[in-house]
């Protein structure tokens, strides 16, 4: 399948929710809805009726996979739900998620965001144990690890299958009667803890998951924390020892959803304030800041207030572009990004443009809007982007590109100007950007921006991944076997 984005992909979103006496399933329903730009490729929810779990996943939108026959059916008052960016080929439905599970004390289903780097060797281990994999997907090892340990309680459980797994990873699990939520001892990805206006708790990747809901933002789990939810109320507890906060950059950037709050800060400000931090560590001389749709608008009205150049809209996002299954044929693909942008020529022609955005990877969608400027008439065209230059691949949940395909670690800046065809080119710096969330660089992951990986990555694969290509080494870590990343 081909995209004419350049960004970074999320891997998932994750949702739960206790709402005795209510329709889980349809809240869970609407509350995947506002975590569809998370994942696109399939989605699943999975409910409890405090007898048992029934689950419904398939590949597609979260509209495409749920309608109102489904939902009648999926009775009960506890749900999770889970999408996915997802890989393709055969197995694709087997690696949808929740992933479900049967045991002699009760069948579970996990819903999981991130990656685990410590898959091969666990998923070696447990098959030498006799364990039978149905996915090759690493939260089925997730899933099949607390299956072990239900018998000691679905708390100890999730603590004991902490105390084995290593990586990203922020999950939601569902048994016949408890809803946990737990986040690794870093808190990479995010997850996120609010209360329901009936009485009842939701947990979701991002607070926008609540809104649909009614629900009101309780609070982000702490990294290594877990939450159980039962018919006795919510607590919490340390499922695993903090190691130190290290919450993915990107989340703050571009991943999650400007309405969505994180660290307690509302992302659209942050995002304004790190395009008022750009204008300052690269300031221009031009006549209009023209954003990326939709993406790069917060940061474009930041940088446009802070250096008094108007704002200006250059080009309109079709908002019907998203992922689909029909593919286009190569007539079409060499139309690149023009099949989801529009220049308005009458706002561009003549003016020397400040084009924003939020991320360069390979540099292959940027090119094209650039050349797109310069035939729209700009007379220049200068390029701000709110993420520092991205040098180093992820391995904590995030589809990026092998090393190889990265334009900042092949390239120095005034290289990737040049291959843009931009008249000038500046990236945020990382101080910038944890300045614009308001907390320091201690508080953050920030590998792919050279800065260190906080969660150290086995040898053999940071090696191979750093000289080869990322995405196949990644796909036999994390699965067992080959698979191909959609990019
Ligand atoms: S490496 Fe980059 S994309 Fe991956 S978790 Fe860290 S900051 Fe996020």
């Amino acid at each position: 399948m081909t995209s004419t984005s350049d960004h970074p992909k999320e891997e998932c979103g994750v949702l739960g929710l206790h709402a005795p006496g209510r329709e889980a399933a349809r809240l869970a329903f609407f509350g995947l809805f506002a975590l569809q730009h998370r994942g696109q490729e399939s989605a699943g929810i999975a409910v409890a009726n405090g007898a048992r779990v029934r689950m419904h996943k398939d590949m597609g939108l979260v509209s495409q996979v749920f309608n109102e026959e489904t939902l009648r059916t999926m009775e009960g008052g506890m749900a999770i739900g889970h999408t996915r960016y997802s890989t393709t080929g055969a197995s694709v439905l087997r690696n949808a998620q929740p992933v479900y599970c049967q045991s002699l004390v009760g069948d579970i289903a996990v819903a999981h965001n991130g990656n685990l780097i410590n898959t091969r060797e666990l998923r070696q281990e447990m098959e030498d144990e006799g364990e039978h994999f149905d996915s090759t997907s690493d939260s089925e090892i997730i899933a099949r690890l607390i299956v072990r340990y239900l018998d000691e309680g679905p708390e100890e459980a999730v603590r004991r299958a902490m105390a084995r797994i290593r990586g990203a990873y922020s999950c939601t699990v569902l048994t016949p009667t408890t809803l946990l939520a737990f986040r690794d001892p870093f808190g990479i990805r995010p997850l996120v803890t609010g209360s329901l206006p009936d009485g009842g708790t939701v947990v979701a990747s991002e607070t926008c998951a609540f809104g649909p809901l009614g629900a009101t933002v309780e609070r982000e789990l702490e990294p290594g924390e877990m939450a159980i939810v039962d018919a006795r109320g919510v607590r919490y507890a340390q499922g695993a020892p903090m190691v130190r906060p290290a919450m993915c950059l990107f989340e703050f950037i571009y991943f999650a959803r400007p309405d969505s709050t994180m660290y307690g800060q509302p992302l659209y400000s942050v995002r304004e304030r790190m395009g008022a931090r750009l204008a300052r560590e690269h300031p221009v001389d031009a006549d209009i800041v023209v954003p990326v749709p939709d993406s790069g608008i917060p940061a474009a009205l930041g940088f446009s207030a802070e250096s008094g150049i108007p704002f200006r809209e250059g080009m309109t996002k079709s908002r019907y572009i998203h992922r689909t299954f029909i593919q286009p044929d190569q007539s079409m693909r060499q139309m690149g990004v023009r099949m989801k942008l529009t220049p308005l020529a009458h706002h561009i022609e003549g003016q020397r443009v400040v084009l924003v955005d939020d991320s360069i990877v390979r540099a292959t969608t940027t090119t094209q809007i650039v050349k797109m400027m310069f035939e729209s008439g700009a007379k220049e065209v200068h390029v701000r982007i709110t993420a520092p230059p991205i040098t180093h691949p992820c391995f904590y949940g995030i589809d990026m590109a092998s090393r190889a395909e990265l334009a900042a670690a092949r390239m120095t800046v005034d290289e990737i100007r040049e291959h843009l065809g931009a008249t000038s080119l500046g990236y945020l710096s990382i101080d910038g950007a944890v300045g614009a969330v308001g907390k320091g660089r201690d508080h953050f992951c920030l590998a792919c921006f050279g800065a260190g990986y906080p969660l150290a990555v086995p040898s053999e694969v940071h090696k191979t991944a750093l000289e080869e290509d990322h995405v196949g080494v990644m796909a036999a870590v994390s699965s067992g076997q080959p698979k191909l990343f959609d990019s």
